[in-house]
């Protein structure tokens, strides 16, 4: 008997953790995850501020499951009528077909960022290590940049953090953001702590509604002495490359947004047949999907009903649920091999807890309620159990005692986010870039218009041109060298496709069709314009 698990997060991994342990030898058990590692999702705000380093924050799924066959690939398609999962692995990203007896869904979901226009072109997530890496070096970026500009307005920007949602992702990031920088500002002595502000945006009347009126007051009066900005009942409408615009009408000038609102079912499980219902999979009881017998789905990707006190509720997206369904799932697994009658999920959770930073928490665990040190010592001691693995629980023990010593590091590492091909949201006025800078891209008008304005022709004329939806500009630069001779204003609310400067380079160079493309396009367009070559001095 084969059991196929799908996803190597909480839920996946417990249930693989549940199985190895209580498996007969007839039983294979295999895990299939696009990462060869376990991330404990509510370590992710303390990596993205430099508390713990990203590689402490995961545990190896081999070492964590050495008696279960582990596969690195990405699922592509579920075939519920063949039995089996198509994956796409190695280097090449070669198909194979893994067939199964028992097949566990437990793939997580994905952040939706549709639901807010440019929320997908200019936000940051935070949902797996790479994300909080990014976050983390984009917000070092950020200072580094406002420490030695002279441009006032671009210091502004660079220095307002916009954070969207106020749920746990949401405060937790905020707080922990504003411990890092607040421990780093000292090193940077042209940015004064007022100038740094955290912004964080929420749709519901308070903070942490899920935790009550109470802890959503507190949670309010400590970041508002921590002078972080709180925008209640408000929602993010739009975000553009230099602005996040909120549902009153008011903006936010930022170079930073990072979202923690908005999931959605993976495409994969979307598309399939399995049945669905607001985008989860529909199980019964025992956890297994509605009209496919041995295929069940548990954590965020299912509705999973929690026959708690005889209650007809369905069990929160958190991790703390996730674990508990992965037990009773093997053992429905293991029930249903021996035909005896399965058990239905019930839980009750233990209750919640959050970090504010700072060495502050809030949270309820029963009926009690925390906050203040007692609350943070109580979340720490708490994560710190719930860690699965003795050597990741020792590292980050280890982190957090060294933060009592050492000051944190402010290193700015390779980011991952350097997307070679992405859209831009420009609204009217804004600049794409100014006469005398170096060359960062290509772009392609989606939508709107541009006037790209050039003074430095030789002649010493002003000269226009007007760039509408299917036209390009920023060519020139890249190709031949030099700095922009023009500057581009957006002359509506525009989109653009903007390819980044090393691969245009490289696509223009190499594909005959755009080359002959450019070494007609350039001389025919900018030779008349008779422009004065901005030299390195300007
Ligand atoms: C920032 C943050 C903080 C959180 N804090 C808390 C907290 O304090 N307390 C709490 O209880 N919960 C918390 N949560 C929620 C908790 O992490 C989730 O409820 C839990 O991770 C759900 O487990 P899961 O196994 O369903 O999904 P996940 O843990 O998301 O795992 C899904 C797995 O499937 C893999 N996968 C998905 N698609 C594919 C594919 N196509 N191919 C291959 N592999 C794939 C993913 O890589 C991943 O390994 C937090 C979540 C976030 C993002």
């Amino acid at each position: 008997m084969k059991v196929l698990i799908l996803g190597g997060g909480f839920g996946g991994v417990y249930c693989a953790r549940r199985l190895q342990k209580i498996k007969k030898n007839s039983m294979e058990v295999e895990i299939i995850s696009n990462n060869n590692y376990f991330i404990f999702q509510p370590l992710l705000p303390e990596v993205a501020s430099g508390t713990i380093s990203a590689s402490d924050a995961v545990t190896p799924i081999r070492q964590m499951l050495p008696n279960v066959k582990f596969r690195n690939a990405e699922i592509q398609n579920i075939s519920l009528k063949d039995r089996n999962v198509k994956i796409l692995q190695g280097f090449r990203r070669r198909q194979h077909t893994v067939n199964y007896d028992h097949l566990v869904i437990a793939m997580g979901q994905e952040c939706n960022l549709d639901i807010v226009k440019g929320l997908k072109y200019h936000s940051l997530t935070m949902r797996d290590l790479k994300d909080a890496y990014n976050v983390r070096n984009h917000i070092l970026r950020c200072l580094e940049l406002a420490d030695v500009t002279k441009d006032e307005k671009l210091k502004r920007r660079l220095l307002n953090i916009v954070i969207v949602g106020g749920g746990f992702s949401g405060v937790e990031t905020a707080g922990e953001l504003k411990e890092m920088t607040d421990r780093l500002l000292p090193y940077y002595r042209n940015i004064k702590k007022e100038d740094l502000k955290f912004h964080i945006v929420e749709y519901s009347k308070n903070l942490l509604p899920e935790l009550g009126y109470q802890i959503g007051e507190y949670t309010k009066k400590i970041f508002k002495k921590r002078k972080i900005r709180i925008y209640l009942s408000t929602a993010l409408k739009e975000v553009s490359k230099y602005n996040a615009i909120l549902d009153d009408g008011s903006k936010i000038e930022t170079n930073t947004v990072i979202s923690t609102i908005g999931s959605t079912a993976s495409k994969l499980v979307a598309n399939s047949s399995l049945p669905l219902k607001y985008g989860k999979i529909v199980t019964d009881q025992f956890m297994e999907v509605v009209n496919y017998k041995n295929v069940w789905a548990l954590g965020d990707v299912g509705m999973i009903p929690n026959a708690v006190n005889g209650s007809t509720e369905f069990s929160p997206p958190t991790a703390q649920f996730a674990v508990r369904q992965a037990k009773c799932l093997a053992k429905n697994i293991m029930l249903r091999e021996f035909n005896r009658d399965l058990v239905r999920f019930k839980y009750k959770s233990k209750g919640s807890l959050a970090s504010l930073g700072s060495k502050v928490g809030v949270g309820k665990i029963f009926f009690f309620t925390v906050k203040g040190l007692l609350g943070w010592i109580i979340w720490r001691a708490f994560y710190l159990t719930f860690i699965p693995s003795v050597p990741t629980k020792l590292r980050v023990l280890v982190s957090w005692i060294l933060e009592f010593f050492v000051p944190r590091k402010a290193v700015l590492t390779e980011s991952l986010n350097n997307k070679p091909v992405s859209y831009e949201i420009y609204k009217k006025g804004d600049i794409v870039f100014e006469e005398g800078m170096i060359a960062d891209g290509f772009y392609i008008v989606k939508e709107g218009e541009f006037e790209n304005i050039f003074r430095k022709t030789k002649d010493g004329k002003i000269f226009k041109k007007i760039y509408k939806s299917g036209s390009h500009f920023g060519s020139r630069v890249i190709l031949e060298g030099g700095r922009r001779t023009g500057t581009i204003k957006a002359k509506k609310n525009s989109v653009v496709l903007k390819i980044e400067k090393d691969s245009f380079k490289i696509l223009a160079e190499n594909f005959p069709i755009l080359s002959r493309y450019f070494s007609n396009y350039l001389p025919k367009t900018f030779k008349k314009l008779n422009l004065n070559e901005i030299n390195d001095n300007t």
